[in-house]
């Protein structure tokens, strides 16, 4: 059930809580809640200057789409060593595996559900550290803000409650994916499955029912997984623009270092270098691309706008597949399925669906030239969704030429049209994918958290009256 902001906004119970700044987190996915544990254990909550309202639309705070599966085969697909919450301990989420599992060995790739843990137990520890009125939960979704006359920032929700706040952090994370062309006949229908991480979803699918998974990435590994050990009985198809399949971390943390020469940093020369590393090191990918890592926010943020286009046309596709890997686990089970032919994945494109009485007939171009002609049960669609924006009115914001984020400055301002910088909003997550490219996984994500917090801290220290 929905509350109203005001109700579970705690009354300011000191002289300084009063005069307490408020900050709006939108988003309680990991984003969000690295950021309010943070601020929660910043000197400013701790003396009742501030105030944290974190506003989320449904999920439990601390879960976000990645860590809501309740599945026990859904791991983590990066190493425990860097999924710390904080930068400055890197082996923080590793000691509390130890702590809270200590019964089993520590295995290098967790399961999803223990990341959610960690983080609902981060917050928990934050917000009893603090005074009580330094942090309040809601349930609702922001729809958009606006500046007040009193140059506070007002936050619209679909509850009909206006939020007032000073600062506000943009947490909003993915929106759910969007329809590929060739199946947009079918929508609304309830043979197509839009968002497999929609509660529920998956578990209309019959254990005979014919399956096509749109999609080979990390969220198709997912489905196949999830539809397997519910007993699914058929062959599951899927296809994928390009039909890469998902690649694993390899077994264990390699000491191989790839020497990798960067004379030439346009994306050509990226692209060649890295090649040339990965046949010097015996096309040993996930070590050159895992050595190229911290590179790349410098790199991309050089790079032209119509560079980086060209990346993104070329590369983005085989850049993902090197650097979004599955845990060895999990990759074992996605190639056994494959060996057994209890999953059948191919390149292509969907050119057309349409709904019939007994299913949904679907017209499929293989990328090796052939088609396919196919009556499915349901069709799941796995591609992925990109940067929610939704919260930035585009007369307002300035908008990616490229449309892969926000363009922001460093510290996660969104930039004006009119040229500068909004300084009391904060965007944290895949948005600021715009000046940073890599900005999806915790270990990015956890560096960004710290540089809004210490920069959203260091504006309230130099303004008037503190
Ligand atoms: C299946 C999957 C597995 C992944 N596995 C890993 C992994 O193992 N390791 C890793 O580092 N990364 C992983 N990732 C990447 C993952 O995206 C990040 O780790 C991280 O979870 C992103 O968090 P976020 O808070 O930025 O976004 P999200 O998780 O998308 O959270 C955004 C939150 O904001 C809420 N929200 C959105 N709009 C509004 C609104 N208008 N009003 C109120 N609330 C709103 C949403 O309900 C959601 O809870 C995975 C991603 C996926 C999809």
């Amino acid at each position: 059930m929905k509350r109203n902001p005001s109700e579970t906004q705690a009354p300011p119970t000191s002289a300084t809580a009063k005069t307490a700044k408020t900050v709006a987190i939108v988003g309680g996915g990991a984003s969000g809640t690295l950021v309010a544990a943070r601020l929660l254990a910043s000197p400013a909550c701790r003396n009742g200057r501030l105030k944290v309202l974190h506003i989320e639309r449904d999920a439990e705070i601390g879960k976000g789409i990645a860590y809501s599966t309740t599945a026990s085969f859904h791991y983590l697909n990066v190493r425990r060593d860097k999924m710390s919450a904080f930068p400055e301990d890197p082996a923080h989420f590793s000691r509390w595996v130890g702590r809270r599992y200590p019964a089993t060995p520590i295995a290098d790739f967790q399961p999803r559900t223990r990341y959610a843990e960690y983080l609902r137990e981060l917050l928990e520890e934050a917000r009893s550290a603090a005074p009580t009125e330094a942090y309040a939960s809601v349930r609702d979704r922001v729809t958009g803000f606006v500046r007040r006359s009193d140059g506070r920032l007002e936050l619209a929700t679909e509850s009909g409650t206006a939020i007032v706040c000073h600062r506000l952090v943009v947490a909003t994370g993915h929106r759910p994916p969007g329809v590929p062309e060739g199946l947009r006949e079918i929508r609304g229908s309830a043979r197509f499955i839009v968002d497999p991480w929609v509660a529920g979803e998956l578990a209309k699918i019959g254990a005979n029912e014919a399956v096509l998974v749109v999609g080979s990435g990390l969220t198709a590994v997912d489905t196949v997984l999830s539809l397997m050990h519910a007993g699914h009985a058929t062959t599951i198809d899927g296809v994928s623009r390009r039909g890469l399949s998902p690649l694993s971390h390899p077994e264990s943390e390699s000491e191989f270092d790839v020497p990798l020469p960067l004379s030439d940093e346009r994306p050509r020369g990226v692209l060649r270098a890295l090649r040339v590393a990965a046949d010097r090191a015996g096309d040993r990918w996930p070590e050159v691309v895992d050595r190229f890592r911290p590179e790349i926010h410098r790199i991309w943020a050089k790079w032209t706008v119509r560079e980086r286009g060209s990346f993104l046309r070329h590369a983005r596709a085989y850049w993902e597949v090197h650097r979004h890997r599955v845990a060895p686990a999990v990759f074992r089970e996605w190639n056994d399925y494959r060996a057994a032919g209890k999953t059948r994945f191919f390149a292509g494109r969907v050119l057309a669906a349409v709904e019939e009485k007994k299913g949904i007939r679907v017209r499929i171009a293989r990328r090796d030239g052939g088609a396919e002609e196919k009556r499915y049960d349901r069709i799941v669609n796995c591609t992925g969704g990109e940067p929610d924006l939704s919260l930035f009115e585009p007369g307002i914001y300035a908008a990616d030429p490229n449309g892969v984020g926000l363009p922001t400055d460093g510290a996660g301002h969104p930039l004006r049209r009119d040229g500068k910088f909004e300084s009391d909003v904060f965007v944290v997550g895949p948005s600021l994918r715009t000046l940073f490219w890599e900005m999806t996984a915790v270990p990015d994500l956890k560096n960004q958290a710290k540089v809004a917090v210490d920069a959203l801290l260091a504006g309230l220290d130099v303004e008037p009256g503190n």
